[in-house]
Parts: structure tokens; sequence; C-alpha cells
């Protein structure tokens, strides 16, 4: 069957839109049309003038399932990512029991969260100190990348038992593996001894708040861990990408790196580019993250990057504690850390971003699509709007003028440093290969596609 989407605008380059029409057939992208070309089909769907992206891809979410599942679900999470116009995920293997690092969990964790998945998704493979212990880990290692795993996901500093860090010599060996498999390797880059010293340093004056935590976890403790991934990508050759990256000075190494042709790219998150050291204080655990939100010279940096091209791509962590217990659990030290994302990761890009001229529409695009399609290694499928790719498409209304409530989000635990924050443009419907997966209209009402729409798409695996 083919759909007609008419009555539609599409980036055109900068910040321009053009009037298009988009023909969709068997899940992909037909042809981008001009208004009132000759093509026929079975359903026609006016869309109002709205403006049509390709649909965000959020390249790191914790959705913790199964395992964790009274922080996130697949179900819940992919409900909130088709809200926000995020049409594929990529979670992380750390976050579920077992954790992801041979193709049995792989395989598992499927058969798990296959039911649920409203939009489609990747899975992260892992290396941590646990498995570098067993025997055999670099043969389930190449055998979980051919399974298709989208990318190897490593910490430098872990709080995790079930996932430990590694140090500098046992990433070498995983960069050694990785490189002759072709595959990247996403880093956690923040220097564990560093963390240690000052971490033990702040407790033992007594130290519990916001201020005591953001000291343990100063940019100095990024910039050394940063240094480290980028000699050893130096010294093997591999592709790695530090997720969220939360300093200008770190920054300016991945940019040195990147100069050098070294295989290096970074992301950063909404939280970095919304808030600061300040906020924190204000909202305490609330935006408790690791890394830590930094200055207003650091957020005003990442923006700068972001729009010209040194950070290559924006990822939510979305990351949900159990609200609001694992909130406030009386001590900074205890209360978890992380943030939910994935819903409002594109609304907040578009509206501080292209909104306040921070960035242009074209620019937004590569952060949130292409780029991250590139780095998943589903760049010939997804990411763009184009003839022959996966019709995955947020539609988007840019005058609408909300207020974010954490209350009417869809992920399971709801708060967010956002609340109360003013918004202009929002999703309101949402596509996976040609089916529309969300809509909703100006007087709040929603409707959502049964689970489930999203498959598994696996890197390097064609269409
Ligand atoms: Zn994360």
């Amino acid at each position: 069957m083919r759909t007609r989407l008419l009555n539609l605008r599409v980036p055109a380059g900068g910040n321009e839109r053009r009037a298009a029409e988009l023909l969709l057939e068997e899940g992909r992208i037909a042809a981008v049309l001009d208004p009132g070309a000759e093509a026929s089909a079975e359903e026609v769907v006016d869309l109002g003038g709205a403006l049509v992206l390709p649909g965000a891809i959020d390249c790191h979410v914790h959705f913790d399932d199964p395992g964790f599942t009274e922080r996130e679900d697949f179900a819940t999470g992919t409900r909130a990512a088709a809200a926000g116009g995020v049409t594929c995920v990529c979670d992380m293997p750390c976050t579920s029991l077992p954790p992801v690092t041979d193709v049995e969990t792989l395989e598992a964790k499927l058969a798990v969260i296959r039911p649920k998945a409203l939009v489609d998704y990747m899975l992260w493979g892992g290396v941590s100190a646990n498995l570098l212990d067993s025997r055999g880990w670099a043969c389930r290692l190449e055998e979980l990348v051919a399974a298709g795993v989208a990318a190897i996901k490593v910490y430098l500093l872990s709080g995790m038992e079930t996932f430990r860090d590694l140090d500098a010599d046992e990433m070498r060996r995983v960069l050694e593996a990785t490189a002759r498999l072709g595959v990247p390797v996403g880093v956690h880059a923040e220097d564990r001894a560093l963390v240690a010293e000052l971490t033990a340093a702040a407790r033992a004056r007594g130290g519990d708040g916001p201020r005591d935590y953001a000291a343990s976890r100063p940019a100095e403790a990024e910039v050394r861990a940063v240094e480290t991934v980028i000699g050893l990508c130096r010294a093997t050759g591999a592709r790695a990408h530090i997720v969220h990256l939360a300093s200008g000075r770190a920054l300016d190494l991945v940019t040195a790196a990147r100069e050098e042709r070294l295989l290096l790219s970074a992301e950063t998150c909404p939280h970095f580019l919304a808030h600061t050291a300040a906020d924190f204080e204000r909202l305490g655990s609330q935006l408790k993250t690791a890394p830590v939100v930094k200055s207003a010279e650091d957020r005003d940096r990442l923006w700068r990057g972001l729009a010209d091209g040194e950070l290559q791509l924006v990822a939510s962590d979305h990351a949900a504690g159990v609200w609001p217990e694992e909130k406030s659990t009386g001590s900074i030290w205890t209360d978890y850390g992380g943030v939910p994302g994935v819903e409002l990761m594109l609304p907040y890009l578009f509206s501080e971003g292209v909104q306040r001229g921070r960035l242009t529409l074209e620019r937004l695009v590569e952060v949130v699509s292409t780029a991250p399609a590139e780095l998943l290694g589903v760049g010939h499928r997804k990411g763009r709007l184009q003839a022959g790719l996966d019709a995955d498409l947020a539609v988007l209304d840019e005058q609408a003028e909300w207020t974010v409530r954490a209350a009417g989000l869809h992920n399971k635990n709801r708060y967010t440093p956002l609340e109360g924050w003013a918004f202009t443009g929002r999703v309101r419907e949402t596509w996976v290969r040609g089916r529309r997966v969300f809509a909703g209209d100006m007087n709040g009402g929603e409707w959502f596609a049964v689970p489930p729409a999203g498959r598994w798409i696996r890197r390097g695996v064609e269409a």
C-alpha cells in the first residue's frame, strides 16, 4: 500500500523549509515530492502544514528491562520516545539484568523487550571488568558484534557491581578487539582515581549537598579520562565515542583529536545544555547525574560546539530512578543519579536550539538523526528524509506553545529538571517505518499504536 502525506514542509538547508509531499511504501520513503506532483496512493493524509523531520534517534537510553523495571521498562520507555518524536532508541547494556555482554544475554533481553516496543530499537553490547575476568571474553565479544549490537559500552568509572569499570590497560585490550571488529566503543569518561579521592575528601568533611557531589566530579575528572581515551585511540586505531560529554575542556580535547584524524566522536545531553551547577544547588538530586552539570561557560561552549560541528550529536542518557523514593534517600551520595529525557530531547532542542537561534534546523536534524544513525551503523536506512530510507518521521507543530509538566510525560517515573519550562514547538505525530505510532492534538488528546510496533534494528545488516 502507498500512503501520501501532503500539506507539509521539510528542512531545505540552513534554516529553510520548503513545501513538499511524502510518498510512503512498504515502510520506506518512496519519494519526496513537490506539492501536487503526479503520484497515486491508496491512503492520503493531510498534515496541516506541519514540519516533518526525520525521526530522532536517541542513541543513549537506559530502559532497564529486564531487571530494574521499577525504574523503566521497554513499554513505558518506547511510549515516551514515541511521544517525543524519537523513532529509534539504542538501549544501554549495563542497566538491565543480566547485562548484555554476550549472545545469550542479548537473546534473553530481546525475548523480554520484543513484545513491548512501540518504536524501533537497537542495543548496545558491553564489556565490563566482570566480563574480562571470564574466559573467552574476546570470542564472546566477537559473537555479540556479529549478532548485530550497535556499539560497545565501557566505563572508566562505574558505580555498578554488575558492570564494573575498566582501567586503562583493560580498555586497551577491548579497543584492540573492537578495532578488528569495526565497531565503535562508547566510553563513560570520568577518571576513577580522581573521583574516588575527591569523593572521600568530601565525605570526610561531612559534605552532603549538590555542591559536594559536584566537587567530587569536576571537569578535570572528565578531562583526564578523555585524555586516556585519546591516547588509546591513537595506540589502537579504534573508534571511540565519548558519551554524555559535559565540559568545554573535554570538548577541546575531542576537537584536537579529530583534527589529528583519530576516530573519536562525542555526544552531549540536554541537561548539560540546559543546566549549570547553580541549577543543581537549587534543584538538588532531581538533577543529579554522572557526569554532573558544569558551569555556564561549559554549557555555552557545548552549544557552540553543537552548532559548529565540533560536537557530533545529542542523546538523552534517559535514566529514571524510582520517583520520588530513589531521589530522596536522605543523602546526595546515595540518591539515584540520572534523569529521564527521551521524550523531551527533540522538543527541547527545537525550542531552545532552533527557535532561539542557537542551532539551524539543518544542524538539529544532524545532531538528533543523521549523526546518531551513522554512529550506530544504520545511516544507510535511517536518519534522513530521503527516498529509499525508512519512513521514520517526527511531525512538528512549530508554533505550538506549551509548558513542560512531569505529570504529562509518558515514561514510568515522571520527574524532570525542565519542569515549568515554556517550549515553542510540539511533536504532533510520530511515524515508524511508515506507520503512525503516536498522535496528539491541540487539546491534549493522545493516541498510541498498540505494541509491538518497533523492531530490533541490527548494525551492519541490510533492511
Ligand atoms: Zn548512560
